[in-house]
C-alpha cells in the first residue's frame, strides 16, 4: 500500500515536473519573442532617426572640371563643353520634370491660397514663372546643335502676344519674392518669363519681342560667360537691363553645378557673380537661379547669410510658396502654344 502510495505519489511529481519544465519552455520562448520584437522596434525606431540626418537634400553633383576661374574673379571662364542647360537630361537626380504639351497643368492661374502644412500656416501664390533657354530661329539653332533647347523666336512672339491678348500681367520674380514675403496679393494673371544661361540670341530675339507687347523678361546671367560666343556681351546686358521691362538676375559666375560643393567655391559663384553684376548694372540683386537646378541645403543657407531673399530652381510647378521661397518652380516652355501648357 505504501509502496503504491510512493509509485502514485512519484508518477504526478514526474508528470508536474514535466508540466514544469514545459511551462518553463513557453516562458523561455515567450521571453524571445518579446526580446526579438523589441531589437526589430528598436532597429526601425533607430533607422528611422538615422534617416533625415544622413539624407542631405543634394540634388544632383555635376561639377565642371575647370578650376581656371579659382583665379581671379576678373577671369572670363571658358564656356564648359557640357550644354549649358537646366534640364534633368544631364543629371540623375535632378528634380527637373518637362511639361507634356498634351497635359495641361491643372491649376490655374492667380489663384491664390492660405496652405495648412503642419501647424505652420504657408502663404502661396499661383504665379507660373515660364522658362525658355534659347529663343531665336530653329533653323539657327540646329545649325548650332542646341535645338531641343530653343524655342523659335517666331513661336515665341506668338507665346508672348498670346499672353499679351490673352489678359496676362507679366512681372519680375523680384515681385512674386516681394509679394510672398509681405503676404501681398498679386495682380490678377501675374506670370513671370524667364530665360536662362544669357545667350546673345536673347539679347537678339527676345528683347525686341518683350518691347514689340510690352512684356516683362527676366534674364537669368553667368556673368562670367558674358562675352564668350554665343553668349551677349556686357554692352547689350547693360542697354538691356536700362530698360524697365528687363530684369537681371544672378544665375552664378561660371555655370557651376552648386548641389554639393564648399564656401570657396560658392564664394566664387555666387558673390563674384553678385558684384560684377551689381557694379555692372547699379542695382541690388537679391535673388540666385541654380545652374542645372541643382542646390543643397548648405548652397540654400549659404545664400541667406548673404542677403538673397528668394531663389529660383528648375522644379516643376505654378505655385510659389512662402516656404519654399528659396526654390521657386518654374515651367518648362517649348514649342508647342502656351495653351497646351495649361495657360
Ligand atoms: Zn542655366
Amino acid at each position: 500500500m505504501k509502496s503504491r502510495e510512493h509509485v502514485i505519489f512519484k508518477r504526478s511529481y514526474r508528470k508536474k515536473k514535466r508540466q514544469n519544465g514545459s511551462q518553463i519552455r513557453m516562458l523561455f520562448f515567450l521571453t524571445c519573442l518579446l526580446f526579438l520584437f523589441v531589437i526589430v522596434e528598436k532597429f526601425s525606431f533607430l533607422k528611422s532617426l538615422i534617416k533625415p540626418i544622413s539624407i542631405e537634400k543634394v540634388f544632383a553633383v555635376q561639377e565642371i572640371k575647370d578650376s581656371s576661374f579659382l583665379l581671379s574673379p576678373t577671369l572670363t571662364p571658358t564656356p564648359s563643353v557640357i550644354p549649358l542647360f537646366d534640364t534633368d537630361s544631364l543629371t540623375v537626380a535632378t528634380p527637373t520634370p518637362r511639361p507634356k504639351a498634351d497635359q495641361p497643368l491643372a491649376e490655374t492661374p492667380t489663384k491664390q491660397v492660405l496652405l495648412n502644412s503642419g501647424s505652420q500656416r504657408d502663404f502661396c501664390l499661383n504665379v507660373p514663372m515660364l522658362l525658355y533657354h534659347h529663343v531665336q530661329p530653329l533653323a539657327e539653332a540646329k545649325e548650332q546643335g542646341h535645338a531641343q533647347l530653343t524655342v523659335d523666336s517666331g513661336i515665341f512672339d506668338e507665346q508672348m502676344q498670346y499672353l499679351v491678348s490673352n489678359g496676362y500681367n507679366t512681372i519680375s520674380s523680384d515681385q512674386v519674392v516681394n509679394a510672398l514675403l509681405a503676404h501681398h496679393q498679386l495682380p490678377a494673371k501675374s506670370i513671370v518669363v524667364t530665360l536662362d544661361d544669357g545667350y546673345d540670341d536673347a539679347y537678339n530675339y527676345s528683347f525686341p519681342i518683350a518691347k514689340k507687347y510690352n512684356v516683362n523678361l527676366d534674364w537669368m546671367v553667368p556673368s562670367g560667360l558674358l562675352g564668350n560666343p554665343g553668349y551677349m556681351t556686357w554692352d547689350q546686358l547693360k542697354e538691356a537691363a536700362g530698360n524697365s521691362l528687363i530684369h537681371i538676375y544672378n544665375h552664378s559666375w561660371s555655370h557651376a553645378a552648386l548641389g554639393n560643393v564648399d564656401t570657396a567655391k560658392l564664394d566664387q559663384e555666387v558673390m563674384v557673380s553678385n558684384q560684377q553684376l551689381e557694379s555692372s548694372l547699379g542695382k541690388k540683386i537679391t535673388l540666385f537661379t541654380y545652374p542645372y537646378g541643382t542646390f543643397s541645403e548648405t548652397t540654400i543657407a549659404y545664400l541667406k547669410e548673404h542677403g538673397f531673399i528668394g531663389g529660383i530652381s528648375t522644379i516643376n510647378g505654378t505655385q510659389q510658396c512662402e516656404s519654399y521661397i528659396m526654390t521657386l518652380h518654374r515651367t518648362h516652355i517649348g514649342n508647342a502654344p502656351l495653351s497646351s501648357y495649361g495657360f
